[in-house]
């Protein structure tokens, strides 16, 4: 299999190297590859968009031809995960922040996206997260200037919650996360989104 990580911006080279750890630990064979050019998404099993600055991804996304690509691919059903910067790119319907500066986002996820939810005082922090694609077990998330999802629908399922709020979200062929699995060694859920690759 052959999974690209979208790199124009932002958290690359830890989920190139976790997808790579992930990878052997399924037993697949494969590559995961640098994609920061539209040429290079050709014939991808998988894409993830990994967190950074969602407006500045989307904006080399679409400079780079790759957006429009990208949305298509995920339309034709190939898995995309998206993780902090990343799930706010899934999402169909954006908040104020989103609005006021007009970034781009690519509407595959039923789901409408905050930025910046956890607010200034709390940037970034770590938890003990249940989720329930991995039976309910915690997996420790690591937030960074967070987004939150404010409410989903369609055929969309929330997967975490902290807070009270919508973390995690798993749509058909989506997995939209608001933290960064890629910074701890826990691969659980970069294994979770290979098996949706393989299927
Ligand atoms: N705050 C960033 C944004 O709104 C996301 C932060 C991240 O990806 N760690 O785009």
């Amino acid at each position: 299999m052959k999974i690209g990580v979208i790199g124009v911006q932002g958290a690359v080279s830890e989920h190139l190297e976790i997808t790579r750890a992930a990878m052997e630990r399924c037993g697949f064979t494969g590559s995961v590859e640098w994609v920061d050019r539209a040429e290079k998404l050709r014939g991808l099993d998988g894409i993830i968009i990994p967190g950074g600055e969602s407006t500045t991804i989307g904006r080399l996304m679409q400079r780079t031809g790759m957006f429009e690509r990208i949305r298509e691919m995920g339309l034709g059903g190939v898995p995309i995960m998206g993780t902090c910067a990343g799930m706010i790119l899934l999402a169909k319907v954006g908040d104020e922040q989103v609005k006021r500066t007009g970034q781009p986002l690519l509407g595959l996820v039923d789901m409408e996206i905050e930025r910046n939810a956890f607010g200034r005082q709390r940037e970034s922090f770590e938890v003990d997260l249940p989720v329930t694609i991995l039976g309910g077990e915690p997996f420790r998330a690591v937030f960074i200037r967070a987004p939150a999802v404010r409410r989903v629908w369609g055929n969309a399922q929330v997967i975490a919650r902290f807070n009270g709020r919508i973390v995690g979200v798993l749509q058909q062929n989506f997995l939209a996360l608001a933290f960064h699995p890629e910074l701890t060694a826990d691969t659980r859920l970069h294994e979770y989104f290979l098996w949706m690759c393989k299927r």
